[in-house]
């Protein structure tokens, strides 16, 4: 009798962790990993750290290559081997070869099919979207392209199309190199996924930053001269510009599973169940093509971050093995920095609320990240949400110098724990001068917030 057969589409975060967690259960399995692109494992999260050369070499982007996979795991890693299609009937799929340009491609069976497809960045169908030296940043590749054509030379002013964290990380990024650069974004502040009075906070810092901002300013096409971008219209004016690059979000790459029949939720995401299974039997789906369940909306939610698509793999992966692993769900736990300022947000923002019609009452304090006597306590601003009446925490956002972005894990853990404020302000958090004021900055936030209620 032939070996049970895992096929895995997608060899990053979370085809890689699950492919992983099935081959530490299950010695005997036949794991088969197709993968489009040349790399496995890679840390997209670590792209505008090199582009911004703070970290010198592609390599260590890597975690574990094809190779190692084979031989410490036993995992057939193919890498430049495309999946075209999925016959969810037959049980098999299609895979394309593409260095082989031959157009060749071949069935491939598998008894249990895990799709970990990942996102794609958002292209605007706008008049000279394709044009050279416009870059999405997504792969491991498109951060090694933009790092070549800035080693290329002759740059000089760069404009970022979006202001969400993979935006400002660019701006970061290209602003240290000493690079003029320019950020559009259409809303009234950077950072949609915090409140606008927090956002403000960070577009100044950005401006503090030394990148000029547009906002309220909708992109409407890009110039360009013999095919190369050498400008970007917004409704109000032109800006010179010899590279773009756009972080305008993304979207779950699931056009492979629409067109087999997997179910799709709402924004386009696979849906599964906890244990990471589609509605489709023996098809697993997990990270940033796969929908999410929001603990404090408790609805169905898409967001597409490592830190996820690693515990969706997991999970998947666990199971995969003969294991029995459940992923309850996430809230919204996100953080970036921006040269010295570090900016952090979990659980709902006040859109989120109004939209769901939960009433809300909130406070915005300002402390410090370390006692205010000690060398180097800078400013930190946390903001708290709680369900009015009842006190039930719903989120919180923080902007701050260095310190601050992590004590989001506070706000977060306790959004697990489903806690009100009032239960956070005697949390039994840890405090000496060089970390913190006696009273955290984020129980002084919980405390002003309880008293509102
Ligand atoms: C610049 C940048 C910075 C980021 N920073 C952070 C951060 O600080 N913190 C954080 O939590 N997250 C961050 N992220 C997000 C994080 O990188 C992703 O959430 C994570 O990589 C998702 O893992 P995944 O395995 O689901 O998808 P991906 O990493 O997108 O991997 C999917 C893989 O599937 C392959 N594939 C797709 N279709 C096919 C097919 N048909 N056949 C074969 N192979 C296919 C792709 O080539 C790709 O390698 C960042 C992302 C970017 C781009």
């Amino acid at each position: 009798m032939s070996k049970e057969r895992l096929v895995v589409i997608g060899g990053d975060a979370a085809g890689m962790s699950a492919a992983s967690q099935a081959r530490r259960r299950r010695p005997e399995l036949d794991i088969v990993v197709f993968e489009r692109g040349p790399h496995t494992s890679f840390s997209a999260c670590g792209i505008p750290y090199y582009v911004g050369r703070l970290v010198d070499a592609e390599e260590k982007l890597i975690m574990r290559t094809p190779e190692k996979f084979r031989e410490l795991d036993g995992i057939d890693v193919r890498i430049l081997h495309e999946v075209e299609e999925i016959d969810t009937a037959g049980r098999k799929v299609r895979v394309g070869v593409r260095d082989l340009k031959s157009g060749k491609s071949s069935w491939e069976p598998y008894d249990q099919l895990l799709i970990a497809t990942g996102a794609v960045p958002l292209c605007p169908d706008l008049p000279g979207a394709h044009a050279v030296d416009i870059f999405g940043v997504s792969t491991l590749e498109s951060g090694l392209e933009i790092r070549r054509r800035l080693d290329k030379g002759g740059i000089n002013k760069v404009v970022i199309v979006g202001g969400g964290y993979i935006g400002l990380e660019m701006a970061e990024a290209l602003v240290m190199n000493g690079l003029e650069v320019s950020l559009i974004d259409r809303a009234a502040q950077v950072m949609e996924t915090l409140d606008e009075d927090m956002g403000a906070l960070v577009s100044q810092a950005l401006r503090d930053a030394g990148v000029t901002l547009y906002l309220d300013e909708a992109l409407t096409s890009f110039v360009t001269t013999s095919g190369k971008v050498t400008g970007v219209v917004t409704g109000k004016r032109t800006l010179p510009a010899d590279i773009v690059i756009l972080g305008l979000g993304v979207r779950p790459n699931t056009v492979l599973a629409a067109t087999a029949g997997i179910p799709l939720g709402e924004k386009g995401a696979i849906r599964v169940n906890e244990r990471m299974e589609t509605g489709i039997p023996g098809i697993w789906a997990a990270g940033d093509c796969a929908e999410s369940f929001h603990l404090v909306s408790r609805k169905p939610f898409y967001v597409a971050l490592g830190t996820v698509a690693n515990r969706h793999g997991r999970v998947a992966g666990i199971n995969l093995g003969g294991g029995n692993a459940t992923f309850p769900g996430v809230v919204g736990t996100a953080i970036t920095k921006i040269c010295q300022m570090e900016v952090a947000r979990t659980g709902l923002q006040e859109k989120e609320l109004r939209k769901l019609g939960i009433e809300w009452v909130s406070a915005v304090i300002k402390s410090r990240t370390k006692a205010g006597y000690y060398p180097g306590a800078g400013e930190i601003t946390v903001k708290v949400l709680a369900e009015k009446g009842s006190g039930r925490l719903l989120g919180g956002q923080i902007v701050g110098m260095e310190g601050s972005a992590k004590r989001i894990d506070t706000l977060a853990t306790a959004l697990h724990a489903g806690f009100t404020v009032e239960e956070m302000i005697n949390l039994d958090l840890g405090y000496a001068p060089p970390f913190s004021p006696v009273w955290d900055p984020v129980v002084i936030a919980a405390r002003e917030v309880a008293k509102k209620l």
